[in-house]
């Protein structure tokens, strides 16, 4: 069979049924750089949506590489000049002689080819685990700081679809500009609210990447030679590398045995609570006096109040003391020029002192938490899921009623009925005479 001298691509095109010879002197002018327009009255040609598509392909002497058939090619125009580039296709096979070709040679060429590649992936991948994350741990070696860590970012990973590993899927907040809507991708990477507890479990290999991460999570993070960039981390799917007897748990395993089998002990509740404790005085200490005193109470100085109070006063009265110390440590600095040791010194002595007379006389007042103050999103776990603490009355209850010893009747939380105030109130401005520390009545507010 004769081959027919051109090729259309458009079945529709008004140059179809035109002989041979006009098609050529057609695509002759095209090619001299003559308008389009101009093209189509010149010859007479019905108005179309594309010109270049109705233009078809013509014959070339080339045969195709992939089925020997002959190769046609047509001319695309660079602007309104004279210049041109050749298209090529072969109207057998549709080969387009392009990398980007979807002939049905070239697509499974390129399925081949990547299916190649990610084995190589894998097997490189493989080897750089090995090398990489030889040590794993026992659940009985993670420390309670690691255990607490390990539920805060399983609580994370999407329950409803468990999977062997965490991913981390991020999407970045959508912009609401028009022109930015169609680029919000998703991202790999940690959520800034578990972002350290991620990196110091990601140090101590307690979490490590994971087998099931894929080279196209890792595409931009491997170069030719698959070698993996450890910079991009945030990229990996990761699991965990902890064993419970012989089983390698899984987000959900572990937080099944987190919050079932795992019974965190009195002892170890009063530990992380002094932690809350601690920092909770700390933020009220720098709600109070920052850019007020001119010198910096030292951590030291809150260590020691907070052992000093924690046993016997609850946050509540114990910001109370904070207060009337505070009011107190600005007059002492402002009078006596006093140095950071002189304040920090003083400070704690008037703390002391209040805290002696009120825990006596038991006249300390209840303040609430200022809403200027909040706890850190692991803070709130901790109390929530680890101390099990109402969700406010911890603030205004003692060491003594939120850890109630054995020997004791378990404490009942509600028989003490609480002040009524919303918590988001300022503390109490009216401080009773008995706390104000006498040194100059005319000078000292209290
Ligand atoms: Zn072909
Ligand atoms: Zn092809």
């Amino acid at each position: 069979m004769a081959q027919e001298k051109h090729y259309f691509t458009n079945s529709d095109s008004p140059l179809k049924n035109l002989s041979p010879e006009i098609i050529q002197s057609i695509i002759e002018t095209y090619k001299e750089g003559t308008l389009v327009g101009q093209i189509r009255r010149d010859f007479d040609l019905k108005l179309t949506p594309s010109f270049y598509k109705d233009l078809p392909y013509s014959i070339t002497d080339e045969n195709c590489d992939l089925c020997a058939s002959a190769v046609y090619e047509k001319p695309k125009r660079v602007s309104n000049s004279k210049n041109y580039s050749l298209h090529k296709i072969c109207a057998n096979c549709k080969h387009d002689f392009t990398d980007s070709c979807s002939c049905d040679t070239c697509v499974e060429v390129r399925a081949v080819e990547k299916k190649k590649k990610e084995t190589e992936f894998k097997d490189a991948w493989v080897e750089y685990l090995e090398a990489n994350y030889s040590n794993s741990y026992q659940l009985e070696e993670l420390t309670l700081y690691d255990e607490i860590n390990l539920a805060i970012i399983a609580t994370k990973v999407d329950l409803d679809n468990p999977k062997e590993y965490l991913s981390f899927l991020h999407t970045p907040s959508r912009s609401y500009n028009r022109y930015y809507q169609h680029h919000s991708k998703k991202e790999y990477q940690f959520p800034d609210s578990i972002q350290s507890f991620a990196k110091q479990l990601i140090n101590k290999e307690i979490i490590i990447p994971s087998i099931h991460s894929t080279s196209n999570v890792l595409l931009s993070s491997i170069d030719d030679d698959f070698v993996i960039n450890v910079e991009l981390k945030d990229r990996y799917h990761w699991e965990f590398n902890v064993y419970n007897k012989g089983t390698k748990l899984t987000p959900n395993s572990y937080l099944d045995y987190f919050f079932n089998d795992r019974k965190i002990k009195t002892s170890e509740k009063i530990i992380l609570w002094r932690d809350i404790y601690k920092t909770l005085l700390a933020d009220y200490v720098a709600n109070q006096l920052e850019n007020v005193l001119k010198n910096d109470i030292e951590n030291y100085t809150i260590e020691t109040i907070t052992d000093l109070m924690i046993d016997d006063f609850s946050l509540s009265k114990a910001f109370f003391l904070i207060y009337c110390t505070a009011r107190n440590t600005v007059f002492y600095e402002n009078k006596y020029k006093a140095n950071q040791q002189k304040v920090n010194t003083f400070f704690l002595n008037n703390i002391t002192d209040l805290f002696n007379r009120h825990n006596k006389d038991k006249t300390a007042q209840d303040f609430n938490l200022p809403h200027a103050i909040q706890l850190s999103y692991y803070h709130q776990f901790i109390i929530h899921n680890v101390l099990d603490f109402n969700k406010t009355n911890y603030f205004y209850l003692s060491s003594d009623k939120l850890f109630p010893t054995d020997h004791l009747p378990e404490y009942p939380l509600s028989k003490e009925p609480l002040p009524e105030e919303s918590s988001k109130e300022e503390p109490v401005k009216d401080i009773p005479s008995d706390v104000i520390y006498h040194d100059n009545d005319d000078d000292c507010p209290f």
